[in-house]
């Protein structure tokens, strides 16, 4: 078999694919002279939370600020205030535990399912103190959490449900179940990788609650709903109105970029023999899964990157070290009584972390390129 090289994400057939409508997109922002918050940020706000099936959506500068000025909002609406706990995964990008602690609550970590990476909804109750108000799921790789078991828990614990979406652009349980429309409200990441990504940094809170909505837009342009009126100590957290008008520009294509997404992931799921890799489960609800990442499990996690990349096939790892071992929480723990991480043993993230693989995965991934990684997956001796 001759040799490749398979990228693990590309860019190339996206960016070709729209590159006229994207080029008009920026002309049009180009020549209306307004590049913050204006008409076209204001038309991907409702078409974005429309399409999430939630009322109302409010563009910011990247998903990490979503995820916190969503949770501050909630806090300056009474829902919740500084010190109470908030259940979040501990199998997750470090961004979704920051945002916790950044808001001023604090996370405790809650162990994953082994077969799906997502919060166990069986280990909930032993996470929970008096002082645990909230949960912050996070529909991690694409695929959408066990939202049953989670909805019901955080309803009979009178929990508040907050959604981390950033790698779920579009996973649905159903037409009127889709990410993002589960709690109170929900944040969503545009960075150029994700399932629908700008061309630069991007984040949006969607939520029913038109207060909560209003809070959010008012935090993240310094705390002002009237200019010059600073009624809380906001932060400049802006979706910009060209990245909005190219946002604008890809949301009619997200649907058919994720069904290819799943087609790939059927590729690999079939052709994928190696009895030392575990591929991930389908879900029962094929839409629920938008394989933000197709993640394998193997044993021999870094022999088996190291056999790839030496046949040209590019893969990651997401996540190597989960938040709770990182350095910055190290600090956190030893230097403050509070925020800290409230968690006890975590051996199914720690494994995991030791175990996951990312094959390449994309909608401009070719057919000629997952049969090559297929077949270099099978003769992994
Ligand atoms: C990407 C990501 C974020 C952060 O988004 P940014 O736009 O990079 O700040 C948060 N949570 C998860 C799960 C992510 O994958």
């Amino acid at each position: 078999m001759a040799k490749m090289k398979v990228p693990f994400y590309s860019l190339d057939y996206v960016n070709d694919s729209l590159g006229r409508g994207l080029q008009a997109a920026f002309g049009k922002v180009l020549d209306s002279n307004w590049f913050i918050r204006g008409a076209s940020c204001g038309e991907f706000e409702n078409a974005f939370a429309g399409y999430c099936g939630v009322r109302h959506g409010v563009g910011v500068g990247n998903g990490f600020d979503a995820l916190t000025l969503m949770l501050r909002a909630a806090i300056l609406q009474g829902l919740l205030k500084r010190g109470d706990e908030v259940l979040v995964p501990a199998n997750t990008f470090i961004a979704s535990v920051l945002a916790v602690t950044a808001a001023g609550l604090v996370p405790v970590l809650v162990e994953p399912d082994r077969a799906t990476c997502n919060m166990d909804p069986s280990k909930l109750e032993r996470a929970c103190s008096p002082r645990t108000k909230a949960i912050l799921v996070v529909h991690l790789y694409g695929r959408i959490a066990d939202m049953d078991a989670i909805c019901k828990f955080a309803q009979s614990r009178g929990l508040l449900l907050f959604e981390d979406c950033a790698q779920a652009h579009g996973a649905c349980l159903a037409d009127d179940r889709r990410a993002g429309s589960f709690g109170l409200a929900a944040a969503f990441s545009f960075y150029p990788t994700k399932n629908l990504g700008a061309l630069g940094d991007g984040g949006m809170v969607v939520s029913n609650d038109a207060s909560l909505a209003e809070m959010v837009r008012t935090l993240s342009n310094y705390g002002s709903a009237r200019k010059y009126e600073n009624c809380y100590l906001g932060v400049n957290s802006r979706l910009d109105e060209i990245q909005a008008a190219l946002l604008q520009e890809k949301l009619p294509h997200l649907d058919s970029w994720n069904s290819r997404r799943r087609e790939i992931a059927e590729r690999y799921r079939h052709g994928i023999t190696n009895p030392q890799i575990e591929c991930p489960q389908a879900p029962t609800v094929p839409e629920s899964h938008v394989y933000h990442l197709f993640v394998v499990q193997c044993k021999r996690r870094d022999e088996l990157q190291e056999f790839l990349n030496a046949r040209g096939v590019e893969t990651l790892v997401h996540y190597p070290v989960p938040p709770h071992l990182q350095q910055a929480y190290t600090e956190i723990r030893t230097t403050e009584p509070l925020p800290e991480l409230r968690h006890g043993e975590l051996p199914v993230t720690e494994s995991l972390a030791k175990c996951v693989l990312s094959l390449p995965m994309g909608p401009g991934l070719r057919d000629d390129e997952i049969s090559y990684v297929i077949d270099s997956l099978n003769e992994f001796a």
